[in-house]
């Protein structure tokens, strides 16, 4: 259909308007299809996707730019890729070899914390036991329920890892894991939020890599998003960044910055925390707004390094390492010579205030001092910044002491005729949070769910 058709088509009227096409609105949007709603997605940038992007090499090589693994858990998005004739296939936790830490004091071969001292170690897991039993108290679709929420959500990880004796290298080796993934610091992020999140899983651990990352789509996690998007091509207006919403029983209407409205009956909104707050809704209750309005991301950038080859495997190292303070909190591999690394909060701001050639220059140094010298020559170095990219505004969901309560047991939720979905609408963002809480959106619009008032 030509564009032109399309516009004329919704300036009349249609069922539902998504706002977003990443994988939340586009599985929204796919669900609603499938059941004969006419709906429009009206997103901001010229392509599908959002935080999920690619880019093809010359050589074929596909990199991923944004998201990209999935683990065990992930149920939601690993039916997707199975409804869409994808294939899933095991990512970098197969890959056998030694992990990398490049801690202030030296650089350390082994595997996993094996840098730590047997008594360290020992206490490590008496701490990652005691977390173990205090997530199994909590319910990741309802942690207000838990009779020390709020108690729970006072403190930060760290702080409560100390009141049970962690010692300081305790805290470090954990605060060494959530800078390789660009998470908040465990000294500011709520111990109830990373209690919620390890709910759902079974895992006996901290964040484990074995079961949270521990898949990936063969063909590209982009494959997935542009696969989406194929079928809904008449449906999708991209350049449309939408500045307001306006709700109500009798009649909704979405205003893009153009000018130009679109009216429907109901809105699904699938945009990150930052986005959301950028734009003018009227018709949602104050309560929802300041739910809405509480939630908050980490910002971080993605460094992607593209070799010919796993150089690295010769020397029996594995491609993931950890670094105390480089840029970079970490790499992993992606695929055949190429290197994953992301930006992580607290150096993000002095990764953005730095000249870019010096940027370039310390992300390729600081390789050299995981991999040895044929890490200073790759073929290409890509940088996505996505804390200031004006479409996301972040990364992921991060949640401070006092935020969980903050946004409160609205989170997730919709209020017809609004509804909300997006990776931030789950407990703890991710691909899978988008498109189950897509689809939890859908099921709700459509009337076949009746817990319209909590996300599942
Ligand atoms: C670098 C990076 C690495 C990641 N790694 C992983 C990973 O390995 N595994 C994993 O599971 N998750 C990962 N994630 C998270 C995951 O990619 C996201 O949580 C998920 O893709 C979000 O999907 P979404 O649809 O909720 O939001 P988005 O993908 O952000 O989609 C929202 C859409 O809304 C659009 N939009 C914004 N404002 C407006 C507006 N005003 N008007 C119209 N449209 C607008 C945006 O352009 C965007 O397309 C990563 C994210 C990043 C950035």
């Amino acid at each position: 259909m030509a564009q032109a058709d399309v516009v004329e088509r919704y300036r009349m009227k249609c069922d539902v308007a998504v706002i977003g096409a990443g994988l939340a609105g586009l599985t929204a949007a796919r669900d609603l299809r499938s059941r004969g709603v006419d709906v429009v997605v009206l997103e901001a940038r010229s392509r599908p996707g959002g935080r999920v992007v690619h880019h093809v090499l010359d050589d074929g090589r596909r990199i991923q730019l944004g998201g990209e693994v999935v683990g065990l858990h992930h149920t939601a998005y690993c039916q997707l890729v199975d409804e869409l004739g994808l294939t899933l296939e095991s990512s970098f936790t197969q890959v056998p070899g030694r992990d990398t830490h490049v801690l202030a004091d030296r650089t350390h071969l082994g595997d996993g914390i094996s840098w730590l001292t047997a008594e360290e170690q020992a206490l490590f897991e008496k701490c990652e036991a005691a977390f173990s039993e205090l997530a199994a108290s909590v319910d990741p679709d309802d942690p207000w329920s838990h009779p020390e929420a709020a108690a729970l959500d006072s403190v930060s990880v760290a702080t409560w890892l100390r009141s049970i004796g962690a010692t300081p290298n305790v805290v470090r080796a954990r605060s060494l894991a959530m800078l390789a993934l660009a998470a908040e610091s465990p000294e500011r992020t709520s111990l109830l939020s990373d209690l919620r999140k390890e709910a759902t899983t079974s895992s006996p651990r901290f964040y484990d890599y074995a079961t949270w990352e521990n898949w990936r789509v063969k063909e590209g996690s982009a494959a997935v998003p542009l696969a989406l998007a194929g079928p809904l091509a008449p449906f999708l207006r991209y350049d449309t960044p939408v500045r307001e919403a306006h709700v109500s029983v009798s009649g909704c209407r979405v205003i893009a910055d153009s000018g130009e409205q679109f009216f429907c009956d109901a809105i699904i909104s699938t945009l990150p925390a930052g986005p959301f707050r950028d734009i003018h809704i009227t018709g949602v209750s104050a309560d929802r707004l300041a739910s809405l309005y509480a939630q908050r991301h980490a910002s971080a950038s993605k460094v992607v390094y593209v070799y010919d080859t796993s150089f690295w495997e010769a020397n029996d190292q594995n491609g993931s390492s950890y670094y105390e303070h480089a840029l970079i909190g970490g790499t992993w591999p992606q695929r055949e010579g190429v290197l994953s690394a992301l930006v992580p909060p607290e150096r993000h701001a002095l990764f953005e205030s730095s000249p870019r050639a010096t940027v370039r220059a310390e992300l390729i140094d600081t390789l050299a001092g995981a991999f040895g010298p044929r890490s200073v020559g790759p073929q290409e170095v890509f940088i996505r910044r996505w804390g200031r990219d004006p479409w996301t505004q972040g990364y992921i969901t991060a949640w401070r002491p006092g935020d969980v309560m903050r946004v409160g047991p609205m989170h997730g939720t919709h209020e017809p005729p609004f509804y909300v979905a997006g990776s931030d609408q789950w407990v703890c963002g991710y691909m899978e949070g988008a498109v189950r809480s897509g689809r939890n959106a859908a099921t709700a619009l459509l009337g076949q769910d009746p817990r319209t008032t909590r996300g599942s």
